[in-house]
């Protein structure tokens, strides 16, 4: 019999019970547990022999205590639940367990219709009318069409490339920087440090799906914002570590950067005392631009569980050293 699989998050109870009850629905020949210290849920058996503690070589992870996987003495690998995995990278490589991520096409496409929305929310001026109606102020703001519109992505992977197809399907100009070179049908691509800033110079909307390791910290700073044309927008779906805010603040106030949509923040929920929130070319959002949907992620991770156990083959592992 396989050892039991252990289900670790800080996520709360009811939302934990959906995820266990899906994947465990659709891995019947698994056991899906949790430990004692974390056990607030009906659902998944509750584990408290550390023989069998010791024996687990798989955990399913969202936003898990690290504490709570450092002390298993066989893991193999952790199964994360979001795109994101930063916060794994450190205790996997001392505890030199492997990672994979959550690859979900449906993810990829929830992401997409929120970089469509909100792109469109700035090339429409729709923050300048939400003002003028406060005012009672009747303009017509000049539009740029979209097939006019540079809209550029730091990132593409799995989230950018799915974003950048959207956008071309609604006729946006569509500009793509990585850090290995690529070739994508309708994206002028870039790469690398040496093109970051004629990449950068002509997006006019700027979309952040970068994943966040020593690299990419602080990217957006009063440095790349200068150099995006004057009247640029930026919106950040990524991690709040990519974004000093203060730069953006100041880019800000002298209308070099028209408006900012953020989803992501260093401090999450976001500070009541925060000046984001109240800044009135800041869009603040609750970290929604791409939610992991529990139907379609459990079939994936007992895809990729099943697979491991008939191969011992992992698929989408995360490369430690690079950190992403
Ligand atoms: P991914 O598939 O790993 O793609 C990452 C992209 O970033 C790749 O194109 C990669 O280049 C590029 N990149 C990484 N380091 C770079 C560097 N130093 N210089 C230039 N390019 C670099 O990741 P993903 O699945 O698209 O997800 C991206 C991020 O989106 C996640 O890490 C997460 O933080 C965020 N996210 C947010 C939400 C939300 O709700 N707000 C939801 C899901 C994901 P290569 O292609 O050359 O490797």
């Amino acid at each position: 019999m396989n050892p039991v699989i252990l289900f670790v998050s800080k996520l709360p109870a009811e939302i934990k019970n959906v995820w266990i009850e899906k994947i465990q629905k659709a891995l019947p020949e698994e056991l899906i547990v949790v430990t004692k210290n974390i056990a607030s849920t009906e659902l998944g058996r509750t584990v408290s022999d550390s023989a069998e503690i010791d024996k687990i070589e798989i955990a399913i992870v969202a936003n898990p205590d690290l504490a709570e996987l450092k002390k298993l003495k066989s893991l193999k690998w952790v199964h994360a639940l979001g795109a994101g995995v930063e916060g794994l990278i450190d205790v996997a490589r001392e505890n030199k367990f492997q990672i994979v991520r959550m690859i979900d096409p449906n993810l990829a496409n929830t992401m997409a219709e929120s970089v469509l929305v909100w792109t469109l929310f700035i090339n429409k001026k729709i923050p300048t009318y939400l003002e003028q109606q406060n005012n009672k102020l009747w303009k017509q703001q000049d539009c740029v069409s979209a097939y006019n519109c540079k809209v550029g992505f730091l990132g593409l992977g799995e989230m950018g490339i799915a974003s950048a197809n959207k956008l071309l399907e609604n006729n946006f100009q569509v500009l793509g920087w990585s850090r290995s070179k690529k070739s994508i049908d309708g994206v002028q691509t870039f790469y690398g440090e040496r093109e970051l800033n004629d990449f950068v110079s002509q997006c006019q909307i700027l979309i952040c799906l970068l994943p966040l390791t020593n690299e990419t910290k602080g990217i957006i700073n009063r440095r790349l914002l200068k150099k995006l044309p004057k009247g640029a927008s930026v919106i950040n779906f990524s991690r709040g570590g990519m974004l000093n805010t203060d730069d953006l603040i100041k880019e800000l106030d002298s209308e070099h950067i028209y408006h900012a949509v953020l989803d992501v923040f260093d401090q999450e929920p976001l500070a009541q005392e925060s000046v984001l929130w109240s800044h009135n070319q800041i869009t603040v959002l609750p970290h929604v631009a791409a939610i992991t949907d529990p139907d379609t992620a459990a079939v994936i991770v007992a895809k990729n569980i099943k697979n491991y156990r008939n191969t011992s083959e992992l698929r989408e592992v995360v490369n430690l050293a690079r950190g992403y």
